[in-house]
């Protein structure tokens, strides 16, 4: 059958799971465009941090999402995202970001603007999505979903590897504290909170390398 509309695969699932690592792999092997949404969520809470909007004053973070422009480039095996221009890719994995990124994509005015920038970048081309509400918000008829979930402790040890080889000097501890915060929000949010989609494949990858999880998700792929 030939397919006439473009083909979104959304990746859903808690922080640190492995979700972009997977998706990046995916997007690579199908030639897929690659969107992280969690880094459009981070770019923006980075904008309010720097310029001190204030979370709960509605109309001043309707004024300061008018002044955000979010892009992503591709250059070689990764993608950059540039915020009004600016490489932020490395700012917005720092620690004093992820405090406050649950917190700013709770907020109802940032997710309808995210949401409407993300449908746009998925009606253009074939395109896999990470983040958190993808098959259950932004793409609901996603053609392949996928729900990503791992064990507590596994998560806190990648992120903190992830993070010590940039440099970053947050202990175990913090991280665990952090993702454990991060969850709480996002399951718990009133606007598209975290939670699977009823026709997503979960994947459990606790004991999988990232191989054995690429693998997993192209064999769905290939059924569809
Ligand atoms: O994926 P990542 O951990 O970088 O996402 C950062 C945060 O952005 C999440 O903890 C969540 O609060 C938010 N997020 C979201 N919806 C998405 C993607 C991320 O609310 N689709």
């Amino acid at each position: 059958m030939v397919k006439e509309s473009n083909y979104i695969i959304a990746i859903d699932g808690f922080s640190s799971c492995g979700k972009s690592t997977v998706a990046k792999a995916l997007a690579k092997e199908l030639n897929f465009a690659f969107i992280d949404t969690g880094a459009m969520y981070r770019a923006v809470t980075l904008y309010f941090l720097r310029n001190k909007v204030d979370f709960f004053d509605e109309s001043a973070v309707r004024e300061a999402l008018t002044h955000i422009k979010i892009d992503f480039v591709p250059n070689g095996e990764t993608t950059h995202i540039l915020l009004n221009g600016e490489d932020v890719s490395l700012e917005i994995r720092k620690m004093y970001v992820s405090d406050k990124v649950s917190e700013v994509s709770a907020i109802k005015q940032v997710r309808e603007v995210m949401v409407a920038q993300q449908q746009e970048l998925g009606r253009r081309r074939n395109v896999v999505l990470d983040g958190r509400d993808v098959g259950t918000t932004v793409f609901p008829h996603a053609d392949l979903k996928i729900f990503m979930t791992a064990s507590p402790e596994v998560r806190a040890k990648r992120r903190f590897k992830e993070l010590q080889s940039k440099g970053d000097i947050s202990t175990i501890e913090e991280i665990r504290a952090n993702l454990a915060h991060r969850d709480h929000i996002d399951t718990t949010r009133e606007e598209s909170p975290l939670r699977q989609a009823a026709d997503a494949i979960v994947l459990d990858n606790t004991n999988l390398t990232p191989t054995e999880q690429l693998k997993f998700i192209l064999d769905r792929y290939n059924k569809i």
